[in-house]
């Protein structure tokens, strides 16, 4: 079986080093012991932070040790009545082609003629973080206008297409223009590409004269500035991720214009979408819905083979991902 240990810590921008494709064997399973072979594996923003070493909401890599993530599987061989030979399962386990394990922390796919991966996305952690933060989070309300950043990956696309199922007029910023058609396709109708923009805040008023009532916040730094800027009174940022800054070597400064959560009496919340994973079956409920309707689509980017995991994950940080990025094993 093949997995992929962290060699070294990145400093600033991960590079391929940083990683290694390792043979590794397996004992028999024992009983009470299933063995998985992993079809899909998600990579995530998040796991930059966990190579670093540092007290957080959730423990750091070790080095030398196979890295952790979302991945779906198919059970292969079974000496466990839950957990039978065919059935399929999500874990933590992904960076790796094969594990034994005690089913502890694995959940059963339910029977669907949907693909293993969109549970790594759309109907997973990605699409979960995005249904927390409008509703739970901003609480947005129909007929607001939502501002969303990163706005083509896997938690801002859905972010996108949530936030006009309930009724508000969305605004998107992304890294290429090809990302913005996709988004416009979908019926978002103000896109900015952030990249071709020399003023990101006179953009924003731009497209939205109106205002932005609540700002999906995934990126930081300028884009965070802009939104305040163009915030109205009362409005609400849900503080989601801040990709900008997760490769900085030094502290980033914060914006300058933060006066304006005063002025504008603004809310602004951070979140962690696993402390509200209790909702989970809600929104699996709505999101298998909407799926089924068409009336949400789920848009991925797939990178094959376990050896292209870290590749993969690199590519998060250039915007080579349109929805959400995953890895198909063999
Ligand atoms: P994405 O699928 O959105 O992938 C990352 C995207 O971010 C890229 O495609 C790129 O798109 C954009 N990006 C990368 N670097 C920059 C940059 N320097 N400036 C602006 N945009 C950049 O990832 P996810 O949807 O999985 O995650 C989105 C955000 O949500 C992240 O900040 C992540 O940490 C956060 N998150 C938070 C969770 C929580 O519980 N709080 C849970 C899950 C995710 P482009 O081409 O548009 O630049």
């Amino acid at each position: 079986v093949q997995q992929i240990v962290l060699n070294s810590r990145p400093e600033g921008m991960p590079s391929l080093t940083n990683f290694s494709l390792t043979d590794a064997s397996l004992a028999p399973i024992k009983a009470g012991e299933f063995l998985v072979k992993n079809l899909w594996m998600s990579v995530d923003p998040y796991m930059r932070g966990r190579m670093i070493d540092r007290k957080s909401y959730i423990a750091p890599f070790a080095l030398g040790e196979v890295l952790e993530g979302g991945a779906t599987g198919e059970i292969i061989e079974s000496n466990h009545a839950d957990f039978p030979v065919g059935a399929k399962v999500s874990s933590m386990n992904g960076w790796r082609s094969h594990y034994i394990t005690d089913g502890s922390d694995h959940t059963l796919l339910p029977e669907t003629p949907l693909c293993p991966s969109h549970f790594l996305g759309v109907l997973g952690m990605p699409g979960m973080t995005a249904w927390t933060g409008l509703n739970r989070i901003a609480e947005l309300k129909e007929g607001e206008t939502l501002f969303v950043s990163a706005a083509s990956g896997a938690v801002g696309s859905v972010a996108c297409q949530l936030g006009l199922l309930m009724g508000a007029k969305v605004v998107a910023s992304v890294g290429s223009d090809e990302k913005a058609e996709t988004l416009k396709a979908m019926g978002v109708e103000q896109v900015i590409n952030y990249k071709t923009t020399d003023n990101l805040s006179a953009a924003l008023l731009a497209a939205a004269p109106q205002g932005i009532d609540v700002y999906f916040e995934n990126v930081g730094g300028e884009h965070l500035s802009a939104a305040l800027d163009n915030m109205n009174d009362h409005g609400r940022i849900a503080v989601c991720g801040m990709i900008s800054q997760y490769n900085d070597t030094i502290p980033t400064p914060g914006p300058s214009n933060l006066a304006y959560i005063i002025m504008k009496k603004l809310k602004i919340e951070g979140f962690i979408v696993f402390e509200h994973w209790a909702h989970y079956p809600e929104f699996a409920k709505q999101m298998g819905q909407w799926l089924a309707s068409g009336q949400v689509k789920a848009e991925q980017t797939i990178y094959e083979g376990l050896e292209q995991a870290p590749n993969a994950f690199i590519g998060l940080f250039e915007g080579k991902n349109s929805g959400k990025m995953v890895v198909k094993l063999a």
